[in-house]
């Protein structure tokens, strides 16, 4: 997707604070952070929004899950502890339209979410 800001992360064509990649997703720091950490695990696939998600991608979610796990792992949050978010069309606050999850921590995350 040629005007996809995360296709174009995933491209190079855009820098971002890569901390985490492997064949299927990238991780990266969130420009705008809501935690101390904040990090987001994209699918190197265009996938606009979880709606459009099927069963052939049942991978590439794994891989971000797992890749989550790596991350708090890396950023030495998995004890103290971080939430995954994946927020899905416009009501539920997604912005950008190609999946990814939030990784956020290091701090108390309250519930629930606004
Ligand atoms: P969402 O609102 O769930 O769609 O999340 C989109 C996230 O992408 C927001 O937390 C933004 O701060 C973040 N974001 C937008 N542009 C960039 C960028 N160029 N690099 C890193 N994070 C970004
Ligand atoms: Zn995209």
């Amino acid at each position: 997707m040629s005007d996809c800001l995360f296709c174009k992360i995933v491209e190079g064509e855009i820098p971002c604070d890569k901390i985490f990649e492997n064949d299927q997703v990238i991780a990266f720091r969130d420009l705008n952070p809501q935690a101390p950490t904040h990090i987001l695990v994209i699918p190197r696939k265009h996938i606009s929004t979880v709606n459009e998600l099927t069963a052939d991608d049942k991978n590439i979610v794994g891989e971000m899950v797992l890749a989550a796990q790596a991350v708090a792992k890396q950023e030495g949050i998995e004890e103290s502890g971080y939430r995954l978010v994946m927020n899905c069309n416009e009501g539920a606050g997604q912005t950008v339209f190609h999946i990814h999850l939030h990784i956020m921590g290091g701090r108390r995350m309250n519930w629930p979410p606004g």
